[in-house]
């Protein structure tokens, strides 16, 4: 070559120095991302090892006239394409998900200084690339460190880009084409790179690596401007379980723990009380989570549980089948519906008591009566039941008004629920209408009771200005006969309970059920 040929530069030199200058705005661009967009760093590092590759290259020919800037040159070409391999091997590992640890940083930087430790080593760079100078020209010939160069390069690439595709493989749908972009992306100059090392051991100046930059730069130019790598540094479905507030918990045919997102750890607990983390995964479901889970594993389908900690869970139990059919594994979705059950608890709660007297209501001993007359008729054992009503309790209102009324009611339905046995239900069914439901007790026993009740009733006062307000009850007590109903026994409860009202009030009066004579008891 003479020294008109090598100060005119190429086209091939020109399109380098417009791929350094785009390269290094690019970069410039990408790095005021890098708060929001966690590919932008290793994107920036890659395009000004980029850009200073392509710069020393299109330099080469300019600096020709000078053996030494030409030699000095010819060695800086590397160092930037070391740092470019090293920030894509980076960039793919973010755009997979994951985060560059202090100990891949450290290996990845191992490549471009041993790279310059053997650049500024006499006679190691020789062995990398040897510089004869012939007629004043420098002719260079790569040497084994070179090819050792290239093949890490490629080596770390493959990886990287599998990390990539695999990552696109399991992101949600609509995300793979950030993938793609991005791998396209990084690609074009991987490819541009081995055409050029081909043609370039066969023919001088065709070094087009950096060229393919522009390229490169272009697409990457494109993400940015849509902001695909920001504000969406692809989903992938792992992201979608992570995020998920319902634990799941995937089992593989044979009852291994494959998964488990952040959700499950944080709600299901070793039978030993530890929380599950990554050592679970890989053992059998029964190391790890308590025998309670078991049963509803084994069945499959959903049941809600509760488990030694309080905690209840609605479990889901789905077994995956892959096309053919084959069994390929086991999903548990468990939520936590703990203070749903306690809602649902209190709502059923309020649903049966009473809002003033918290007794039973109607509603509530409707259908405890219903099942006390089932299992009387069916064991033959007695039941009785009292109805109870305040006597002349308008005129309690009338005088002292409605919230002393209440008070009134609220004392007489202690009075009730204090002397209560255990299995007896008080209710209160109307304004100033009690009931008691006896199970076991015949009619004369039941009287006997509600007379205790009439004086217990007669000795609860309610404090006012001016004295205590005491109201007396009639009662009417009545037996279920053997082929009696709800109805019924009510019924005669009810009539017994006027006919004390008649009679003059304060006083109990029992149905003359199963033959016995109507007759009041003592006032
Ligand atoms: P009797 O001896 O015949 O049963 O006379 P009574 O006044 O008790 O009977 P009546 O059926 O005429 O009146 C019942 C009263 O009970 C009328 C109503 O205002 C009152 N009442 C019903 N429910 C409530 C309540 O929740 N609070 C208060 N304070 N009063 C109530
Ligand atoms: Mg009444
Ligand atoms: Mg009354």
């Amino acid at each position: 070559m003479d020294d008109e040929e090598v100060t005119v530069p190429t086209l091939v030199e020109i399109m380098s120095v417009v791929a350094a200058v785009v390269a290094t705005v690019t970069g410039v661009r990408v790095l005021r991302r890098r708060r929001t967009s966690p590919l932008a760093l290793p994107l920036a590092v890659m395009l000004f090892a980029a850009s200073e590759w392509a710069t020393a290259r299109a330099l080469l020919h300019v600096a020709a006239p000078s053996v030494p800037a030409t030699v000095a040159l010819h060695y800086a070409v590397f160092p930037g394409a070391a740092v470019v391999v090293g920030a894509a091997f980076w960039y793919f590992l973010v755009l997979s998900g994951r985060t560059l640890s202090r100990r891949t940083a450290v290996l990845l930087c191992v490549h471009p200084a041993l790279l310059v430790l053997v650049l500024l080593t006499n006679p190691w760079h020789e062995a990398f690339l040897r510089l004869d100078v012939v007629d004043g020209t420098v002719v260079d010939g790569v040497g084994p460190l070179f090819w050792v160069h290239s093949a890490y390069s490629y080596a770390l690439l493959v990886p990287g880009i599998g990390l990539v595709l695999r990552a696109m493989t399991r992101a949600v749908p609509g995300h793979r084409h950030v993938y793609a972009v991005a791998v396209l992306g990084a690609t074009v100059p991987s490819v541009g790179n081995v055409l050029t090392t081909v043609i370039a051991t066969r023919s001088e100046n065709l070094h087009l690596t950096p060229v393919f930059f522009l390229v490169s730069a272009a697409i990457w130019a494109w993400v940015e401007r849509y902001r695909q790598h920001s504000r969406v540094v692809p989903v992938s479905t792992r992201q979608v379980l992570e995020a998920l507030a319902d634990a799941v918990v995937v089992l593989d045919p044979g009852g291994r723990l494959l998964d488990v997102n952040a959700a499950a750890r944080v709600l299901l607990r070793r039978p030993d009380g530890t929380p599950l983390d990554d050592r679970a995964i890989g053992a059998p479901w029964r190391e790890h989570l308590g025998p309670e889970l078991g049963e509803v594993i084994a069945d499959g389908g959903s049941r809600v549980l509760t488990t030694p900690s309080g905690d209840v869970l609605d479990v889901r139990v789905t077994q995956m089948a892959d096309h053919g059919d084959r069994a390929v594994g086991t999903v548990v979705v468990l939520r936590d519906v703990t203070e749903l059950e306690r809602l649902r608890a209190e709502l059923a709660h309020q649903a049966t008591r009473d809002g003033l007297t918290g007794l039973h209501n109607r509603r509530a001993f409707e259908q405890r009566l219903g099942e006390a007359v089932a299992h009387a008729r069916s064991t033959g054992a007695p039941l009785s039941l009292v109805l109870l009503d305040l006597d002349h309790f308008k005129a309690v209102n009338d005088t002292h008004g409605h919230a002393v009324g209440d008070r009134v009611l609220v004392a007489v339905a202690d009075a009730l629920a204090a002397a209560a046995a255990d299995g007896e239900t008080v209710a209160r069914i109307g304004g100033e209408e009690f009931v008691l439901l006896l199970p076991g007790l015949t009619a004369s026993e039941a009287a006997r009771r509600a007379d205790e009740a009439r004086a217990r009733c007669a000795g609860a006062a309610v404090a006012v200005p001016g004295g205590d307000v005491r109201v007396t009850i009639s009662a009417g007590a009545a037996e279920l006969s053997p082929d009696g109903t709800s109805d019924g026994v009510l019924r005669a409860a009810d009539v017994a309970m006027y006919e004390a009202k008649a009679a003059g009030r304060d006083r109990v009066v029992t149905a003359p059920e199963r033959g016995v004579r109507r007759r009041a008891v003592r006032r």
